[in-house]
């Protein structure tokens, strides 16, 4: 490929980078990922960076799979395209959509596919309502979701996440989304305990479907764990109540599970690991494992009866692509054969646990939180009165997301806080690796922010 220098001068001229001020990118300079295996980038110019984040919390089953690679080309030889819309569909679509229907636990027995989950998200929101309508309450419409959220980048996904400075650009959200706090105890929690803390964030909830009307609530939407907000780990009171909640007014419990689906949490889903029911289910991520875009909605047998009742008016021309759907099958198979959910449980969280929470003794280090291959930890300048820095919020975490990269690891912040969400075949050696580096970046962290 082009030297370094010429392909980042063709990127400022030309690329314009999700969530990122590209104008700034352009003077320091992206830096170029030209290979992967395993849990190891390559860029271009031959740094070996351990990936720690998974790509986008996505790469479980790791970089470099030739068995995906077979099966997209595969299927691109034998039928590289097919909608699944009016009445036809393809091979690829009805193994996947049953395969999942398997795994999926309860009566979550039907899959709409989508080609992200952004576009899952959108087709839930247009779901519940029209679920709600053909039982004849067009009235629920509002659905409920939490500030700090993220559950992507379109206007209606974007609508449901709660972060403020999504909202801030473009005309966010569409009406009928309501927002309540998250369960951030150390962030928002204040004198409370964590448990007292987390219960009260639950029953906001419940004032809000009774401030807004029982009447006019279609669904409570949340990840069991929330990942781009920063790994927020609820109090174990948290899920419960909110199930409780959900049950005593019917509203509809979406568990946005893009990233805790498929391994993450140590069980297939999140819900499992949190001990949720919910109506419907947003995939995406590591369905796939990255490989192929591909996301959906998988949705109760009740709530899937009711639509398949009429035309749902809804619908994405990769709804199902073949070759992604294909390449999400041998990636389930891969999960399944090689037990990567099972290894996780019993192997590697509990080792991965135990490195991670010992970082609580590092200065700069508040708490470690962490359930499966998804964890936080939350920089402070004072541990026992949870203090954020004096800088504006983010610097601090900046700084250190840059010192990891500088040691050849991906880690990345969010706020002050630093998450992981490594690929779940990651091996304790590289858990090792992993440790050490993030201990030497925040030991210059330290230093860079005392000097
Ligand atoms: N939901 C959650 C919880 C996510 O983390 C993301 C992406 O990070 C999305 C939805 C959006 O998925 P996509 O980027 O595939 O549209």
């Amino acid at each position: 490929h082009l030297p370094t220098a010429e392909l980042q001068a063709l990127d400022a001229a030309h690329h314009m980078h999700p969530f990122t001020a590209n104008g700034e990118l352009a003077q320091k300079g992206v830096r170029v990922i030209t290979r992967a295996k395993g849990v190891t980038l390559t860029d271009s110019e031959g740094h070996e960076i351990l990936d720690a984040m998974a790509g986008l919390w996505c790469v479980n089953v790791g970089y470099g799979r030739e068995e995906l690679a077979d099966v997209a080309a595969r299927q691109m030889r034998e039928l590289p395209y097919y909608n699944t819309f009016f009445q036809t569909t393809h091979v690829p679509a009805i193994a996947l959509a049953a395969k999942i229907a398997e795994l999926a636990p309860g009566d979550l027995n039907n899959v709409f596919f989508a080609g992200s989950g952004s576009e899952a998200n959108d087709t839930n929101i247009r779901m519940v309502r029209h679920y709600w309508a053909m039982k004849g309450k067009p009235t629920k419409s509002i659905l409920i979701s939490r500030k700090n959220a993220y559950h992507g980048s379109s206007v209606g996904s974007g609508s449901l996440g709660g972060m403020s400075g999504m909202h801030a650009q473009g005309g966010l959200p569409i009406p009928d989304i309501h927002h309540i706090n998250q369960p951030n105890w150390w962030a928002e929690g204040g004198d409370a305990t964590p448990e007292d803390f987390g219960l009260a964030c639950a029953q906001e909830l419940e004032q809000a479907i009774l401030e807004l009307g029982e009447d006019r609530v279609a669904a409570f939407i949340a990840e069991p764990i929330q990942g781009a907000g920063g790994v927020i780990v609820p109090p174990a009171t948290y899920w419960p109540e909110i199930q409780r909640i959900c049950d005593k007014y019917e509203i509809l419990l979406i568990a946005d599970e893009v990233i805790c689906g498929f391994g993450r949490t140590g069980a297939w889903f999140g819900s499992e690991t949190m001990g949720i029911r919910p109506d419907i289910m947003t995939i995406a991520k590591g369905l796939s494992s990255g490989y192929a875009p591909i996301g959906g909605s998988i949705v109760s047998d009740e709530v899937a009866s009711v639509i398949a009742q009429g035309e749902f008016n809804h619908g994405y021309t990769y709804s199902g692509h073949p070759v992604a759907a294909a390449v999400a099958l041998e990636n389930l198979r891969i999960l399944e054969e090689e037990k990567i959910v099972e290894r996780v449980k019993t192997v590697t969280a509990p080792y991965l646990k135990e490195k991670w929470e010992a970082l609580v003794a590092h200065p700069l280090v508040g708490e470690a939180n962490i359930i499966g291959m998804m964890g936080s930890i939350t920089l402070t300048p004072n541990k026992s009165t949870r203090a954020a820095f004096a800088a504006e919020a983010g610097t601090v975490g900046y700084i250190c997301r840059e010192r990891c990269f500088a040691n050849n690891l991906v880690m990345r912040h969010v706020g002050d806080r630093m998450i992981i969400s490594p690929p779940l075949v990651i091996t304790e050696a590289e858990i090792d690796t992993l440790i050490a580096r993030a201990t030497t970046s925040l030991d210059e962290c330290l230093a860079q922010i005392e000097a």
